[in-house]
């Protein structure tokens, strides 16, 4: 098998024109028949991995799958594509199994997707073992390991993969990174001396921003009023902050609904369905949420809270920007979250080594919220990767805190935490530092410190920033045994006495971030107008679409193709199979009500007086359409009448039918088309006509280059 015929199915198939960094690779292994572990950020494209081989070679490969929505969605997918799929788990009645069934023994199914229990089970052997397997792909493989994040007991079982099919190349996928997990995977099932693939978990175009959790509905309630319309998921912690977000942002004129354990499956179900098919943007939900949606216009995550660890973090942002456009992860960092889960792990069934565990994963979390850090740099090493760049697409790099000379600040903090007797926590201490006058500041007589008020040119939230690095730089740190309140350390002691100097950081003002802002904006070309207004419409096409159709508008076009194709405003078949994520398939189903929209657009413009590029070809065609001689043409745009013919020459070379025998002979086209190499691209007509003494028209010399353009787009 070879990777050209893997990359014109990737082209006919999915409509893409190379391969991402990795795929080709990790492919050719599975044609070389070897045993391979792939590990993929979410987005990173992994399904194509398995999918390409699936569609190329011999017979039919088998896919794990853990969840059934999500087999549902790449079956659904798929198909959409042209691709014969299926996938058989307890969705499926008695009957469509047997359909199924009938399909797989008749050669005609070449991806198979099953849940793993259906797959170890008795009764489902027999079929297996009638069907000419290609290969066996283990999705979100990191479930068989105990030591991941996502253990599934079924998932043990897959060993029986490779005793019952040693030769069958086994392919095992996965989303997480730790080396432990890794391991675990290949020894699990058994992988026979795999090839190791390890991509960078790298998802640029994901913004990553951190804010502090103060007043965190008007901060969501501001972020969204800058996406209109757009898909995002809004990370919650507890079912009632999932309902009353959902419900304030409602009242407020947001859609969103909200998402998480206690609903029905129906209700749940029904959610899910709105999301998938951009009826509800915004679903405020629990982790339980996105598992199983590979939705790929999703531009932003919110996690209302703190996740309880890295993996969880970046697995949860993965869900946004699969379609490689830009994407927003917003994060809201609080020390009650963090208190929150000490609690639960503390109260939590688990051993002393596993609770332990928990709270170092939880500690690097909070770190990496606290550290005025690239936030990529930060994450990417807590995953092993090297990075050593600042990303310039975090928070921390956009807005670099400003380092100044913290011994006065630190000194005040930490001389308030000694005198309150280590007994206050972190709110009560800026609090005391502001000056605050509330009842309990005066009962306990914190009033009576002498730093008491001494930190009022702070305000609130930068207190929270510079205590913040002073737990980081280890000078003050919290006693969760203690109720969480505040004590010094050695170190922080030595600041207050010992006059020990401390560099700390602090955002710049908003004020001057305005300011920057202001500079930084520019009048938005009339190119990016055009652009941003043919999008809205093929977004709204594409919902239309999906309704009638009853398909999810991300499964028949993705961001990123309707955003190239608002970009270069394909008007013929043969352009817009030029477009990223445009297949045969898609181009038969689709392919008509885009162009139109796209034509319809183009032509409304030019009657308002635009100048389109690339519309003028389409006026002269429009009017050929209704059956107009080339002279007449010419007459109503005021354009020559050669011109007129090269308009529809240029179509002719998109791919549009047009009789071009009353201008070119079969004698002229085999001529002219012979002669072509002897002159250089773009053709000057002029010289091919003195070439040919004149023998044939410029009409003729066009026609000819056209048609040969048009053989070579083929
Ligand atoms: P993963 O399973 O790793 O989370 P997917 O397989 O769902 O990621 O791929 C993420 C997105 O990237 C999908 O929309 C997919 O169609 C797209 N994609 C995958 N490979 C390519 C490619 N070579 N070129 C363009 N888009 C791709
Ligand atoms: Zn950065």
């Amino acid at each position: 098998m070879t990777l050209t015929l893997a990359q014109s199915t990737l082209k006919k198939i999915f409509g893409y024109d190379a391969f991402r960094p990795l795929q080709a690779d990790i492919i050719q292994t599975v044609y070389d028949r070897r045993d391979t572990l792939v590990l993929m950020p979410t987005g990173g494209g992994k399904s194509i991995c398995y999918q390409i081989p699936a569609l190329t070679l011999e017979g039919t490969a088998v896919v794990v799958s853990p969840l059934i929505a999500l087999m549902k969605d790449q079956v659904e997918g798929l198909r959409g594509n042209g691709a014969p799929a299926a996938f058989i788990n307890s969705m499926l009645s008695p009957n469509q199994v047997r359909d199924v069934e009938d399909e797989l023994l008749a050669g005609r199914i070449k991806l198979l997707y099953v849940s793993p229990e259906k797959l170890v089970s008795q009764g489902f052997q027999p079929l297996l073992k009638r069907l000419r397997i290609s290969l066996f792909a283990v999705d979100e493989a990191h479930c068989i390991s105990a030591w991941g994040h996502d253990f599934r007991p079924e998932y043990t079982q897959l060993k029986f993969i490779k005793e019952q099919y040693p030769d069958v190349p086994v392919l095992a996928l996965t989303a997480t990174a730790d080396k432990v997990t890794r391991r675990d995977i290949a020894a699990q099932l058994q992988l026979n001396d795999p090839v190791v693939f390890i991509a960078s978990f790298d998802r640029p175009n994901i913004s990553l921003t951190v804010r502090p959790g103060q007043r965190r509905f008007e901060q969501i309630a501001e972020f969204l009023k800058k996406r209109p319309g757009q898909s995002g998921i809004i990370y919650c912690l507890a079912r009632r902050t999932c309902e009353e977000v959902a419900e304030k942002l409602n009242s407020r004129g947001f859609k969103a609904a909200a998402y998480h354990a206690q609903m029905s499956p129906q209700e749940r179900n029904r959610v899910q369905e709105d999301f998938i098919n951009d009826r509800v943007p915004v679903i405020c939900a629990t982790i339980a949420f996105g598992m199983g949606i590979d939705k790929s216009n999703v531009r932003f995550i919110i996690h209302y809270n703190l996740p309880r660890n890295l993996e969880g973090y970046y697995q949860e942002i993965g869900r946004a920007g699969r379609d490689g456009l830009p994407a927003d992860a917003l994060l809201f960092f609080s020390y009650q979250d963090v208190m929150t889960y000490r609690q639960m792990f503390e109260e939590g069934e688990a051993t002393a080594e596993q609770k332990e565990l928990k709270i170092a994963k939880l500690n690097r979390m909070y770190q990496f919220a606290e550290a005025p850090v690239c936030r990529r740099k930060t994450v990417l090493h807590y995953f092993g990767e090297a990075y050593d760049k600042n990303c310039g697409n975090c928070d921390v790099c956009q807005n670099p805190p400003k380092e100044f000379d913290g011994t006065t600040a630190a000194q005040k903090a930490i001389s308030a935490i000694l005198r309150s007797g280590e007994r206050v926590g972190m709110n009560m201490l800026i609090d005391v530092l502001r000056g605050s006058r509330r009842q309990e500041i005066f009962q306990a007589g914190y009033d009576q410190i002498k730093t008491y008020g001494a930190g009022k040119e702070y305000s609130f939230e930068e207190w929270q920033f510079l205590l913040a690095q002073m737990l980081h730089h280890g000078l003050i740190e919290i006693a969760y045994d203690e109720n969480n309140c505040l004590k010094a350390t050695e170190a922080g002691r030595a600041v207050v006495f010992g006059k020990q100097p401390v560099r700390l950081a602090l955002p710049p003002k908003p004020e001057e971030k305005a300011a920057e802002r202001v500079a930084a904006q520019r009048q938005p070309s009339r190119t990016a107008v055009l652009r941003d207004e043919l999008f809205e419409r093929l977004v709204a096409l594409r919902r239309k679409v999906g309704q009638q159709q009853g398909v999810p508008p991300y499964l028949i076009f993705s961001d990123a193709t309707l955003e190239e194709m608002a970009q270069k405003r394909p008007v013929t078949d043969a352009d817009l199979l030029y477009v990223s994520g445009v297949g045969e398939r898609k181009l038969q189903l689709y392919g008509d009500a885009f162009i139109s929209e796209i034509r319809r657009f183009v032509r409304e413009k030019s009657e308002e007086g635009l100048n389109v590029p690339g519309s003028t070809y389409l006026l002269s065609w429009d009017l050929f359409q209704q059956g107009k001689p080339v002279e007449e043409i010419a007459r109503l745009r005021e354009i020559s009448p050669i011109t007129v013919v090269s308009h529809l020459a240029t179509m002719y070379e998109r791919g549009e039918l047009v009789d071009i025998s009353p201008w070119a002979s079969p004698e002229a086209l085999d001529l002219v088309q012979g002669a072509l190499s002897l002159f250089e691209e773009p053709y000057q007509l002029k010289e091919i006509f003195e070439h040919f003494e004149h023998r044939f028209s410029y009409e003729a010399i066009r026609f000819a280059i056209a048609d040969a353009k048009r053989g070579k787009r083929k």
